[in-house]
């Protein structure tokens, strides 16, 4: 089959491979025939390998698809089922962060796309334990992103978010643009997105799907400009600088939220900013069952789209595809195996 493997260790060492062994089938997993699967920061980290990958391995952690074989044990899955999966594979279930039901904080888990094989292919092994369902009427477009759409929830969920709060997000990319369509969607009164003119494309999306946005030139300014007094703050980036900026603006007592990763270890932070004003800050990492469960409930009632930012490349051009989002091109690319019209199907 075609896939996209990492080969070997080092930076690059990234290559489609035309005739890459399809996976079988085994007891309590499920082949599943890729729709889409989308690239995120990770992806570029695991490329440049600032971020843990076991090579050869098969790139793609953010995915959709339908299942084509089921393997014994596997319950009242079937052949044509659509599904998403939760990125817990191999998480020991007897660590402490298992035995207090959080797999997805696992050391020893292995997920699919660094861990294991995942899904920039034109096949996916996946076990029946993480699978959930898409629900008729939600798109394989829009599925997609319900990986990163657990991400924001989980992340959300520790922060909180209560009706009527304001919200500043830093970096317009998926993560950020996510977690500002689920702010509105949960009553926040202001929800700001903010962006240095190197993100201008990613911008220029943000407001067009109605969310305020703000040009990032000098932290002074922005701090002038949007007031110091924001109840939540959220970092998309990972970016000490970011987080600095989050705690500079946020009032007394009130929340920062960190969702990103940096490719580097030490991270300058200006612990002053948050302590005088007795600030909490959380850090959210992967994301929860329940998280995956409410990202599908909510895409299927249709309270939110996040296929409107989503950029459809095949599989053949993933290049394209990776320099468009390292360039901050586009906000959300997809890669796909199959023709593109698939995407649009809802059962
Ligand atoms: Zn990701
Ligand atoms: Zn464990």
């Amino acid at each position: 089959m075609k896939a996209l493997v990492k080969t070997a260790k080092g930076s690059g060492h990234v290559e489609l491979k035309m005739d890459w062994p399809k996976p079988e089938v085994k007891d309590g997993w499920v082949l599943v025939e890729v729709v889409a699967s989308g690239i995120c920061g990770t992806d570029l980290h695991i490329m440049e390998d600032t971020h843990k990958n076991w090579p050869p391995v098969i790139l793609g952690h953010e995915y959709t698809g339908r299942i084509v074989e089921v393997g014994n044990d596997c319950g009242d899955w079937l052949v044509g089922d659509r599904v998403v999966c939760e990125q817990h594979t191999g998480a020991c279930m007897r660590c402490d962060a298992c035995r207090r039901g959080a797999i997805h904080l696992c050391p020893q888990k292995r997920s699919p796309g660094w861990g294991i094989d995942g899904a920039f292919a034109e096949f996916v092994l996946l076990p029946v334990a993480l699978l959930h369902k898409v629900p008729d009427g939600v798109d394989f477009r829009t599925a997609t992103v319900t990986e990163p759409t657990a991400i924001c929830i989980t992340g959300l969920d520790r922060s909180g978010i209560a009706i009527g709060e304001t919200v500043l997000i830093i970096g317009p990319g998926h993560i950020g643009l996510i977690s500002a369509m689920l702010t509105m969607a949960a009553g926040a009164s202001r929800v700001v997105v903010v962006g240095r003119a190197s993100s201008a494309n990613r911008l220029t999306v943000a407001k067009s799907l109605g969310i305020e946005t703000y040009l990032l030139e000098d932290p002074l300014s922005a701090v002038k400009d949007l007031g110091a007094d924001f109840d939540l703050t959220i970092d998309s980036t990972g970016a000490g600088e970011a987080l600095s900026l989050c705690a500079q603006l946020t009032r007394r007592l009130g929340r920062v939220l960190e969702l990103g990763l940096s490719s580097t270890s030490d991270v300058q932070f200006s612990i002053n900013a948050a302590t005088t004003k007795s600030l909490t800050i959380y850090t959210s990492l992967s994301s929860e069952y329940s998280s995956w469960d409410r990202a599908l409930k909510f895409m299927a009632a249709k309270k939110y789209d996040p296929s409107l930012f989503t950029s459809v490349y095949s599989l053949d051009d993933w290049k394209s595809a990776f320099h468009d989002v390292e360039t901050r091109k586009v906000v959300k690319a997809v890669i796909t195996p199959q023709n593109f019209s698939v995407l649009d199907q809802r059962a």
